[in-house]
């Protein structure tokens, strides 16, 4: 038996790969594993939203995905006698530095995280796959395997489950995972399309079901996915099976060859029962799975990682108490009941042959989707869902509203928005952030050295001055996943002293 870890993060997909980013951000000793041999190839997520560029810029590594992703792209939907066209850049949102969605292959995504984590001397141990676990004395005792068949335990304070669908993690700790599996039969192949035009999504809806085709790149030009209509032959996946859907949807516009990977599935709508028990935690896929339409799954799995991350390491590190792993469950979960939610409406409307539902699908969305998306006010409210920017932590115990709440601006629990420009990247360093606005002649360092006494390396202070996002004399305690923990009006910290205290242990 190796000595007892901090953490043990199990799987390394995007959940696994961010959090242990985070973990080694801030000095943690924990170990990352994954059964499978190499990355996976394939694609599956093709998207990543604004507010996940916005999470991993404190990686520095969300220059590289944006320069290897294609962040303007167009939907274009194929109507029998027309093309309406839908911008899927220029989201008309003004807070973020990424109005747009960046569509990157999820290998891609998976090959800049691992280069980081390689950068830092972080070795992913490949082959090694997590077979058993108990708790001992309030520690994981994880059995693991290797691929030549040796094995070795492990014990670690805390195990995270970034282990994907079918998770060990999950099933060794006794969590449920209720939920349902989806009817319908999808097909989905990466391969080469004659009669598309290139940079755009195109979609083709009919009253049976929807085909789409995505902008991959590689290991193909295209993604192709589409609803199997329900009277189409159910056999084995091949090319000329692909060909004949496509040419029910598209009229035999389009021809299909050299695919590089075809093959069918069903969906599940499932939410794990709990995020956490005793030293397990759950994130991503492990604790939610749902459509990919959206594009939430990926995108809300990394977030899930880098939300725990630093609660973890403030914890490991002495600094915090146990009290704030309990908010971790309690922030994350409402958010994956959500994404269940938004995207089994999504795709409900998107499979229903319900006549209404059809006649929408088929007729008025397409209508007046444009119509709608033209202001750029609507296409904001539209796309701040999907962009994930609108999620917060208002109702969680760790957001807290000084006594004279600021009268505008964003509130205890929200993500610190981009604004002014560059805002985001001031407090991208790891730690909390101090945010003084107003006058910076009122915040002189006697009035902050008891805030900051025994923390001064993981607060840094920022006076802002009039460049605030508030337009009031404020401030603000930025978290180290960029939410704000605490807002107050005036210049009076001593609000921010008693929510530290509750929080913090002071060195
Ligand atoms: C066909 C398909 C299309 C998709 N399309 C989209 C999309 O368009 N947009 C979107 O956002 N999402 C999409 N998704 C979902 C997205 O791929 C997942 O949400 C994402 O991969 C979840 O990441 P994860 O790290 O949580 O889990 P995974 O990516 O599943 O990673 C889990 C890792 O854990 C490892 N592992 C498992 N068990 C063990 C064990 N016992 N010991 C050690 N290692 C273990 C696995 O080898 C794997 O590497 C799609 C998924 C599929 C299958």
């Amino acid at each position: 038996m190796t000595a007892p870890l901090d953490v043990l993060v199990v799987g390394a997909g995007p959940t696994g790969l961010a959090l242990a980013a985070q973990l080694c951000a801030f000095g943690v000793r924990f170990r990352i594993v994954d059964r499978s041999l190499d990355r996976v190839h394939e694609s599956r997520a093709l998207a990543i939203q604004p507010r996940t560029l916005e999470a991993l810029a404190g990686f520095g590594v969300t220059d590289e995905l944006v320069a290897r992703g294609n962040p303007a792209m167009q939907l274009r939907m194929h109507l029998p006698r027309r093309v309406v066209r839908v911008r899927l850049f220029d989201i008309g949102l003004s807070d973020t530095a990424y109005p747009f969605l960046l569509f990157l292959s999820q290998a891609e995504t998976e090959s800049v995280l691992a280069g980081h984590l390689a950068g830092r001397g972080v070795t992913i141990e490949r082959g090694t796959e997590l077979v058993r676990m108990e708790v001992e004395d309030s520690y994981g005792v994880c059995r693991m395997r290797r691929g030549d068949g040796t094995e070795e335990t492990v014990e670690a304070r805390y195990v995270v489950g970034c282990d994907g669908a079918h998770s060990t993690v999950r099933a060794e700790a006794g969590i449920g995972f209720e939920g349902y599996a989806y009817p319908q039969t999808f097909l989905l192949a990466d391969l080469e399309v004659d009669g598309l035009e290139p940079d755009a999504v195109h979609t083709y809806m009919t009253g049976n079901g929807m085909l789409f085709f995505f902008p991959l790149g590689s290991p193909a030009t295209w993604r192709m996915l589409a609803m199997l209509p329900p009277d189409a032959p159910d056999r084995e996946v091949t090319l000329p099976l692909l060909q004949e859907i496509t040419g029910r949807y598209t009229d035999n516009g389009l021809v299909l060859r050299d695919p590089a990977w075809m093959t069918d599935f069903r969906l599940h709508n499932r939410g794990a029962a709990r995020y956490r028990v005793g030293p397990c935690f759950l994130a991503g896929d492990a604790a939610h799975i749902h459509s990919p339409a959206g594009a939430q799954g990926m995108n809300t799995g990394i977030q899930d990682a880098l939300n725990l991350g630093w609660k973890l390491a403030l914890v490991c590190r002495g600094v915090s108490t146990e009290g704030l792993l309990e908010t971790y469950e309690t922030e994350r979960a409402p958010v994956g009941r959500v994404v269940r939610r938004f995207t089994d409406r999504a795709f409900t409307i998107g499979t229903s042959g319900n006549p209404a539902v059809r006649l929408a699908r088929t007729q008025l969305a397409p209508r007046l989707a444009p119509l709608a998306l033209r202001a750029t006010a609507l296409r904001g409210r539209v796309f701040r869902t999907a962009s994930e920017l609108g999620i917060h932590y208002r109702h969680s115990p760790l957001s807290m509203t000084g006594t004279r709440p600021p009268r505008h601006g964003p509130r205890a629990g929200d993500r610190l928005p981009d604004l002014p420009r560059g805002l985001q990247t001031r407090t991208a360093s790891t730690g909390w952030h101090l945010l003084l606005a107003g006058p910076p002649h009122l915040w002189p360092d006697e009035s902050l050295a008891p805030v900051l006494e025994g923390l001064d390396d993981l607060i840094a202070v920022h006076r802002l001055g009039e460049e605030s996002p508030w337009p009031d004399i404020a401030h603000g305690f930025v978290r180290p996943d960029g939410h704000l923990g605490y807002v107050a009006r005036g210049a009076d910290l001593e609000g921010l002293g008693a929510y530290l205290a509750q929080w913090v242990r002071r060195a």
